[in-house]
């Protein structure tokens, strides 16, 4: 036999880790600047990397009590009752639950263009169907409620990127309200925040109070630096609760995730050092990178370099990894993840110097 026709399904390629590109250089892997997965440059917090070392005497156990003390941390957190928060171990994960508990087979979702491949990859998962709305760049991406709802026919799922994936761009609260209340009551609009602490702006979390065809999903990948771990979660309706128990799989979580999740919440400091230095190199790629730039509001901004494929490979030669956005649709764009200050500065110095060869 075969699997069922997988066809309409894109294959997600990850970027190489540091340790096989290292491999393939000869070169130490910490003599590599990686920027290309919006990672966290400090790495986890050290009080996650101790609560993993810790947990790993309870690894011979399901994650029960760390599980519920995690959503209620995160309930807490960002001020919902604990039943809102369906715990994933990961964001993509967290929004397949979202597709589970919505999409019948052949319903329509609506996603970004460019934008983040996990929403179409999700929704055919979940036998559904998927159409793009476009963010231009002769607009420099602006994201406008038009630019979303010029695309709407009903749609049952409609993503929202803000801050968005690849070029930075946001989508202002009550605008992001206006997506909510132009679709129909059949619709779900899922407010994608995984970059939001970056942001100054306010979190659509509050629109839920309101309203029950809103989710907002976030992850501990990006700011949290704890991308290895796989936890994310979605903030659902209030009266969506019952649905996470049919949806869930079960100890999807695992116990060191938990542990490092609920350490990680408690360190503000490592979170603000990190979005502090995000915050400075953005706005340093900005003014000394010799490209055209994006203003963005998450960890890494986008970067036009004309041929992104060979920008970001003579990078690499030079041990500096940086995204070529071909895969977005982008194949004169890159994309830069905010670094420490050090690899930010060799980052723009490298990037700098291959412009200026590729172009003699
Ligand atoms: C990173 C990211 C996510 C979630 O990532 P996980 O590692 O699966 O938690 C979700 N949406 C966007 C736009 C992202 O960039």
């Amino acid at each position: 036999m075969q699997p069922r026709d997988l066809s309409a399904q894109t294959v997600y390629r990850a970027g190489k880790g540091v340790e096989e590109v290292a491999r393939e250089l000869g070169i130490d892997p910490d003599d590599l600047v990686k920027l290309s997965s919006n990672e966290n440059p400090f790495g986890p917090s050290p009080a996650a990397v101790d609560a993993i070392r810790a947990g790993a005497e309870h690894a011979s156990s399901y994650p029960k009590t760390s599980h519920t003390d995690l959503k209620a941390k995160i309930a807490d957190h960002v001020g919902v009752a604990d039943e809102q928060v369906w715990l994933a171990p990961s964001g993509d994960a967290a929004l397949d639950y979202l597709a589970r508990a919505v999409i019948d087979p052949g319903q329509r979702v609506l996603v970004p263009t460019p934008g983040f491949a996990y929403y179409p990859m999700s929704a055919r998962y979940h036998h559904g169907e998927v159409d793009e709305y476009e963010l231009h760049k002769r607009d420099d991406f602006v994201q406008t409620p038009g630019a979303v709802l010029d695309a709407y026919d009903s749609h049952r799922i409609v993503y929202v990127t803000s801050p968005h994936n690849p070029t930075g761009s946001e989508m202002r609260l009550e605008d992001l309200r206006t997506v909510a209340e132009e679709t129909g009551e059949e619709t779900l609009v899922v407010f994608d925040e995984a970059y939001v602490e970056f942001s100054g702006a306010p979190s659509a979390v509050g629109l839920l109070g309101d309203r029950d065809d809103v989710a907002v999903l976030r992850t501990f990948s990006k700011a949290y630096g704890l991308a290895g771990m796989r936890i994310g979660y979605a903030v659902v309706p209030e009266a969506w609760a019952n649905a996470y128990a049919r949806v869930n799989t079960p100890f999807g979580v695992t116990e060191l995730s938990c542990r490092a999740g609920l350490a990680a919440l408690d360190d503000d400091d490592h979170v603000e050092k990190t979005v502090e230095t995000a915050r400075w190199a953005r706005e340093y790629m900005r003014d000394h990178l010799a490209a055209r730039t994006w203003e963005s509001g998450g960890n890494f901004v986008l970067v036009e370099v004309g041929d992104a494929a060979a920008v970001a490979e003579a990078c690499r030669q030079r041990g500096v990894i940086i995204r070529d956005c071909s895969g977005f649709g982008l194949p004169e764009c890159v994309r830069i993840t905010c670094g420490t200050r050090e690899g930010t500065k060799r980052a723009v110095e490298t990037v700098n110097e291959v412009i200026a060869e590729v172009s003699a």
